[in-house]
């Protein structure tokens, strides 16, 4: 089973798929289009995400960073008056310190995630979507700014004029990528940001064209009118998409077999092109991810 994914809804949709199937039978293809230097270290946010579930050390109470990490270093920083970027943990701070140290003895980003997987003791294959280095650029009135100075500097607040992603025309799905993707056929695009999340992975050359030939299910992040948390809403409104589970179906075009909406969403199948299935997607428990795990594996023998 391959999965695209972010950092946050897809994740706890893994965090159920784990309890269905086993890790080694997962391959995970990752954005990383929100990488940012952090105090000289290369941090890969969703990569991490990914990272921390499948070596069961996820904070889940906020789907980043490692579960009672300590902030040692960030405090030593702040005291004497420099802010980091990232609220970073010390042990989160040494994953990036070890993928840095290999990326600087000529590992790319892929090699890097593998060596990472191995020292934590991973099963499941993670593949960040691409080596080169591409940033999600957020235009506001006052100009623009990187992803992350957006949501986690600036809080997200800022009106956005435009979204847009630096580097992504010279980047590539890595051999990696595209290997697993000849090699497996069921594909789940989880609830992630579509924007800002799924969007650099499928803007990558070939992306789309290999997508066509397998099944994918996508699961909307939007259910009604707003997203269950974080910045879609605004980024799909400046992208001119309407903020629902029929824009995310618009932004994701002729890649899809079936679109999962939540089952309060008010959108019909009869709104939609595509096949629409509905199913309670709010994962509120690992129970309730297990339970759409399993409802969405019993969808691809019908395709
Ligand atoms: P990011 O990298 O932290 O932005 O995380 P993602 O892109 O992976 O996920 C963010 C999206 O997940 C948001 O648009 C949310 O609406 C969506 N999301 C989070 N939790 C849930 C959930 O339980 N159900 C659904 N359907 N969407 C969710």
């Amino acid at each position: 089973m391959i999965l695209l994914s972010g950092g946050t809804g897809t994740p706890k949709l893994i965090q159920g798929l784990r309890k269905v199937i086993p890790d080694d039978e997962i391959t995970v293809i990752v954005n990383t289009a929100e990488d940012i230097m952090v105090s000289g270290s290369l941090v890969s946010p969703d990569v991490d995400t990914i990272l921390y579930l499948f070596s069961d050390s996820l904070d889940t109470s906020k789907w980043w960073g490692i579960r009672n990490d300590t902030f040692h270093t960030n405090n030593a920083l702040k005291k004497m008056g420099h802010r980091e970027k990232l609220m970073m943990g010390d042990a989160d701070r040494a994953v990036s310190i070890f993928r840095t140290g290999s990326m600087n003895n000529g590992a790319s980003l892929t090699e890097a995630t593998c060596l990472l997987s191995g020292a934590l003791g991973i099963k499941a294959k993670i593949l960040p979507m691409c080596n080169e280095k591409v940033n999600t650029i957020i235009k506001t009135p006052d100009g623009v700014m990187h992803f992350q100075d957006f949501w986690v500097g600036a809080r997200g607040t800022p009106d956005v004029l435009d979204v847009g992603i630096s580097g992504i025309r010279e980047a590539s799905p890595t051999w990696e990528v595209m290997d697993a993707l000849e090699r497996e056929e069921n594909v789940i695009i989880g609830p992630s940001n579509p924007i800002t999340s799924i969007g650099p992975i499928l803007t990558l050359k070939g992306m789309k064209e290999i997508l066509k030939t397998r099944k994918v299910i996508a699961v909307s992040p939007i259910i009604g009118d707003a997203p269950v948390s974080g910045p879609a809403g605004k980024l799909m409104s400046a992208r001119g998409y309407p903020v629902s589970s029929k824009g995310v179906a618009r932004f994701y075009g002729d890649i899809l077999d079936v679109m999962v909406i939540d089952d309060k969403d008010p959108m019909n199948a009869s709104d939609f092109d595509i096949r629409i299935v509905k199913f309670d997607t709010l994962m509120t428990s690992v129970e309730k991810s297990e339970s759409l795990a399993k409802n969405i594996l019993t969808l691809f023998s019908g395709i």
